[in-house]
């Protein structure tokens, strides 16, 4: 009877303590959306994804749905706050009115970390959303590595994609990328660089352009269902950090390389072909970007 009467207010008092800070399904975690563009449910058409296009208004809402449906998921898998970060072309497609009302929103293109500014160790989840296959990859929609100049990227001698190249900034501060969406390459692309992520393919590339439209409302269904399952079992591991990143960088023109010869350390390979190396994978994400992106080669 003791031992008992000692045992029940013990056995409540841990009960009162525990629910409230880990309800089931929800503990609290921070989750950071990537919306790239290629790769959303609807979209083809070069005319829809650059500002200007004559569908680029529809393609903008299209981007946003594929976005909400992430954020759902998210919120459903037990985010309590979420950052989205628009990671397409000028970075300002998404509309702050079209998103899901709950989330806070990173907009434009002169950032340093371009598609995953923001980022840092304070996250517990990532999710790539409308993501595409890399450059020269010859299935894939709007398949292309950062912008239209880069033919191969490689770190640390591994060729990448943005997924890829996205996914080796999160390793470097432990947060793990827990899904994605695309087109079929992309996500087969993304899953090499990211064994477990949780998938949702919305079209299949018959080629570059051509595609296989699945019903847009199944498509985001499984967006959504992929970032709540993947931000449910999301576990934060330890930063993977490599001693050095080497970087290789082949262009589609001599222009780049020869421009880039004025930084001193880096080495001009092949005329068309950059190598350096930095310490960090932070400081190797935005020299890649200056590369790619405020060369103006025109
Ligand atoms: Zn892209």
């Amino acid at each position: 009877m003791r031992a008992a009467r000692f045992f029940v207010p013990a056995f409540v008092a841990f009960v009162v303590f525990v629910v409230p800070v880990t309800p089931a399904g929800a503990q609290g975690k921070k989750v950071y959306i990537s919306v790239d563009m290629e790769g959303i449910s609807g979209v083809n058409g070069d005319d829809q994804t650059s500002a200007g296009g004559a569908e680029y208004g529809r393609a903008r809402k299209l981007m946003a749905e594929d976005a909400n449906a992430a954020i759902r998921g998210a919120f459903e898998g037990g985010a309590t706050e979420v950052v989205v970060n628009d990671s397409h072309g000028s970075q300002r497609n998404l509309l702050p009115e079209d998103l899901d009302p709950r989330v806070r929103l990173i907009s434009h293109s002169f950032k340093r970390y371009g598609m995953m500014e923001g980022l840092d160790d304070t996250f517990d989840a990532i999710v790539f959303v409308g993501y595409h296959a890399k450059a020269d990859a010859p299935r894939g929609v709007f398949a292309h590595t950062g912008s239209g100049v880069v033919r191969d990227l490689q770190v640390n001698g591994v060729s990448v994609g943005e997924g890829g190249m996205n996914a080796a900034l999160a390793r470097w501060y432990g947060v793990p990328v827990v899904a994605v969406s695309g087109d079929d390459t992309a996500v087969e692309e993304v899953t090499r660089s990211v064994p477990g992520i949780r998938g949702a393919v919305v079209k299949r590339a018959i080629n570059t352009r051509a595609v296989e439209l699945r019903p847009l409302a199944d498509a985001r269904k499984d967006i959504q269902a992929a970032a709540r399952e993947g931000v449910q079992s999301a576990r934060k591991s330890t930063p993977e950090r490599a001693a050095a990143y080497q970087v290789r960088m082949q262009f589609r023109n001599f222009i780049i390389p020869e421009v880039a010869a004025a930084f001193s350390d880096i080495t001009v390979v092949a005329p068309d072909t950059v190598q350096f190396q930095r310490a960090s994978m932070p400081e190797a994400y935005r020299l890649i970007r200056v590369l790619y992106r405020f060369i103006n080669t025109n």
